[in-house]
């Protein structure tokens, strides 16, 4: 299955950069992006409700950016209290030896799947005026589907075309291990991703291809084994400019990308 993309250095002295951004809006605040439940305008962009925008440093940087992964508070003993009560009611005799600690290791499985790293978002100054693609290709992901709790996973292209600024490239990585970090769909999780890099780097255009196996559809319901869904996010030129599409997608190496 095969979704449709979806809508969507600085210099030294002394104008500091300008955040516009990829997809034409001004960033909101990162920080909001990032929680578990952000706020969404219309168009499923993140705004900030303060209307405040990220501060620039006199130096013309923007600052890190934080991404905490959000105010879950986590109760173990509950989840492992509810466990119990959950495979007790599926029939699953749990005063075996084997299986007493079941409920405890399946919480603490649970947490530890929806447990976000935080992570700083630094971002660079382009000095040497790169202006080509900067793509990191089939990065590993696993995370829950929403409507079942159970594991999809697979891989993400993200790419961008930078601006003024540029960022390290493990935090390409850790962009969608953050957002995976929580019960997603997969398209929520490659508009998030594309959308907060969109709105904390500024680049040009973003680009992210996800492709995925979710086991609720593989390994229950239809068992359609070996079924990979696909879901792109294209924002600025990466959206608009041909060339620059077709560019992306041959070098994510994705076989058969939605049509402009
Ligand atoms: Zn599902």
């Amino acid at each position: 299955m095969t979704h449709q993309p979806i809508p969507d250095g600085a210099d030294r002295t002394p104008a500091p950069p300008k955040p516009s951004s990829a997809n034409g809006t001004r960033p909101g605040s990162a920080l909001l992006v990032a929680h578990e439940s952000p706020a969404l305008d219309a168009t499923g962009q993140a705004v900030d409700q303060d209307g405040v925008q990220p501060s620039i440093d006199v130096n013309g940087a923007y600052p890190p950016v934080d991404l905490d992964g959000g105010q879950r508070v986590v109760d173990l003993d509950a989840a492992e209290r509810a466990a119990a009560d959950f495979l007790a009611a599926l029939g699953i005799d749990l005063d075996r030896e084997e299986r007493r600690a079941t409920p405890a290791r399946m919480a603490h499985a649970y947490a530890e799947l929806l447990a976000a790293q935080p992570f700083r978002l630094t971002t660079f100054r382009n000095d040497e005026g790169y202006d080509e693609l900067v793509l990191a290709r089939a990065i590993p992901f696993r995370t829950l589907c929403e409507h079942h709790m159970l594991l999809f996973s697979g891989v993400a292209h993200v790419g961008y075309l930078p601006g003024e600024r540029i960022l390290g490239l493990s935090k390409l990585a850790r962009l969608v291990e953050h957002f995976a970090a929580r019960p997603q769909t997969q398209e929520r999780l490659t508009m998030q991703v594309a959308k907060c890099l969109d709105a904390n780097l500024h680049p040009r255009g973003v680009g992210v291809v996800m492709e995925a196996e979710h086991t609720c559809m593989t390994q229950r319901g239809v068992r359609a084994l070996g079924a990979t869904t696909v879901t792109s996010a294209l924002l600025g030129g990466l959206r608009t400019d041909p060339r620059s599409r077709a560019e992306f997608f041959a070098l994510a190496r994705v076989p058969n990308p939605p049509a402009g």
